[in-house]
């Protein structure tokens, strides 16, 4: 792992050489400039951003035009370049900064967070940018960054990573040079250390980057890990007087609707629902099946019953238990009715 210190050393050294440094919005502290900058960049490419910024600037050349604009005016100008919820806070914004703090940034990222549309990241960045703030960035791009320097497991998204990844992100600013090191991050999570196939041979922390030296740069960050399945238990009973089986078909709407399925339920209660009185009852091992949204378990039971049975409810079916498995019943079902029917008695 690098030494703290060095690693903001690393990082400013690499954005003066090899960082970018000919975008529109640089060599400019206007904090109208930058702010606009920062918002049109979030969720979009820097090469789509780039006409619209000079659009938009050339449209709303200063925060208090663009505070007077109609928003019709304002969102047609972003029309192209989504999440539209963007150029409503903007709009917002501005007029709070004219309204609020007569038309002047405020200086602190504290402050600026305070402003509609402007999260933490986006408050540290301008700050940095505009007033040479030693406030830390933490989007995206930079916790792909931190996760695979450090080799940080877990979901960024997490709280506890989360807060983790801004405790380091504080501890790693440099005591000067705050622009170039905000920059530097940006662009090393944008140019070289990419989602799909980082570009490691040509990164500053190559030789200690922890995700590198154990071939673990797909794997960091971690993605959002999957809800856990729900997991249901319900029994099944089958009932069969030897040669014929119990199947009654399910209401039209919910699981395997319209199949022929076992009775499910307490085999005693699903016995004397019926009029049925069984002779024995055993259980038969479970069964796991897996939908989209849970798993199940089926605890099958079967209950002999004295003949005849010849006679159904509606709904109900005796059918031959060497038939009943391709008689249109569920997957599952004909696992356990193949189960029934090769059983020994
Ligand atoms: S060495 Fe590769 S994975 Fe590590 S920070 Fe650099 S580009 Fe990203």
């Amino acid at each position: 792992m690098p030494k703290e210190q060095s690693f903001a050393q690393r990082l400013i050294a690499w954005q003066q050489v090899a960082g970018r440094h000919d975008l529109p919005w640089q060599g400019s502290r206007d904090p109208y400039r930058v702010w606009l900058s920062e918002i049109m960049l979030q969720q979009t490419q820097v090469t789509t951003v780039i006409p619209y910024y000079q659009r938009f600037l050339a449209s709303f050349p200063d925060v208090a035009v663009l505070a007077a604009a109609p928003i019709e005016r304002v969102v047609e100008h972003w029309a192209g370049l989504g999440y539209y919820a963007r150029a409503r806070n903007l709009h917002r914004c501005a007029q709070q900064i004219v309204a609020v703090h007569g038309g002047f940034f405020p200086k602190t990222a504290a402050e600026l967070a305070e402003l509609p549309g402007i999260g933490p990241s986006t408050a540290a960045a301008i700050a940095a940018f505009s007033f040479g703030e030693r406030a830390a960035i933490l989007d995206g791009n930079v916790k792909r960054v931190l996760c695979r320097v450090f080799g940080i497991s877990g979901f960024p998204g997490a709280t506890a990573i989360d807060r983790k990844l801004w405790q380091l992100a504080e501890a790693l600013l440099p005591e000067n040079g705050i622009e170039a090191y905000t920059q530097g991050l940006m662009d090393l999570g944008a140019t070289l250390c990419t989602r799909g196939t980082p570009h490691c041979p040509a990164c500053p922390f190559a030789d200690n980057c922890v995700a590198r030296r154990d071939g673990r740069q797909k794997e960091l960050p971690e993605p959002r890990p999957r809800a856990a399945i729900p997991e249901r238990t319900s029994t099944f009973v089958l009932i069969t007087d030897g040669t014929h089986l119990l199947l009654e078909r399910r209401p039209a709407s919910g699981i395997w609707g319209g199949l022929l399925v076992p009775p499910e339920g307490d085999p005693e209660t699903v016995l004397a629902a019926r009029g049925l009185t069984a002779v024995d009852c055993r259980k038969l091992p479970d069964l796991k099946h897996v939908f989209t949204h849970f798993r199940l378990t089926l605890q099958p039971v079967l209950c002999r019953v004295a003949p005849p049975t010849s006679v159904g409810e509606p709904g109900s079916e005796w059918l031959a238990l060497n038939k009943a498995a391709d008689a249109g019943v569920p997957t599952p079902i004909g696992k356990l009715i193949r189960l029934v029917a090769s059983a020994p008695d």
